[in-house]
């Protein structure tokens, strides 16, 4: 796909949808070992784990459900304040269930931590995290997270889910934008 459209919004690209396509692959191997015979229940956040959702579950070998959450969190701008909002709700009953978290993205945690203590609450077996990115320097609060992809540094990208106002999340591989996108 040609994507010169937004070719001059992108400063720099951070990973390929090559080594993101490679990553996942490992990943995936992991969770079929790990979830050997167990009923997987993967758990999507709204919007942004859509892409890594779409291309994990189709290397998974392993038997999976998929549903779906989406939560906001407040806080001022782009900034998480740890407080959240369920905006849709997962149609699962918990009870019982592997649950695995895909995210696209973990930043301060809080969100995510939050994410997971809600879902404990419900009476799963078990519930763990998957994610595409991480800003390890960026952690507020620790989050144990099971699978991730790649540690990225503090700094704000798009692409492959993620957007920024609302835009860029089409695209196959994670970047940063040219300042200019900000003015
Ligand atoms: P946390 O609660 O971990 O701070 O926030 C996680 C959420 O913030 C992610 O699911 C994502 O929606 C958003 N987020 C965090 N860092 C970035 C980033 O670099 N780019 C974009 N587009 N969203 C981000």
């Amino acid at each position: 796909m040609d994507h010169a459209d937004v070719a001059g919004d992108i400063a720099s690209i951070l990973l390929t949808e090559e080594q993101i396509g490679a990553k996942l692959d490992e990943i995936a191997a992991q969770i079929d070992k790990d979830y050997a015979g167990k009923d997987l229940l993967l758990v999507g956040v709204l919007k942004g784990a859509v892409m890594v959702m779409a291309d994990l579950s189709r290397r998974l070998h392993t038997k999976a459900e998929m549903d779906w959450m989406a939560v906001s969190s407040y806080g001022s701008g782009t900034k998480s304040s740890g407080v959240v909002r369920i905006l849709k709700d997962l149609d699962t009953d918990l009870t019982g269930r592997n649950v695995l978290i895909v995210e696209d993205i973990i930043d301060s945690g809080l969100t995510l931590s939050w994410l997971v203590a809600n879902l404990r609450s419900r009476g799963p077996e078990s519930v763990e995290i998957a994610a595409a990115l991480r800003k390890p320097d960026a952690a507020k609060v620790q989050v144990d997270v099971k699978y991730v992809g790649f540690d990225i540094p503090t700094e704000f990208v798009v692409g492959y889910g993620l957007d920024y106002a609302e835009k860029y999340r089409n695209l196959p591989f994670v970047a940063t934008l040219a300042p200019h996108v900000y003015s």
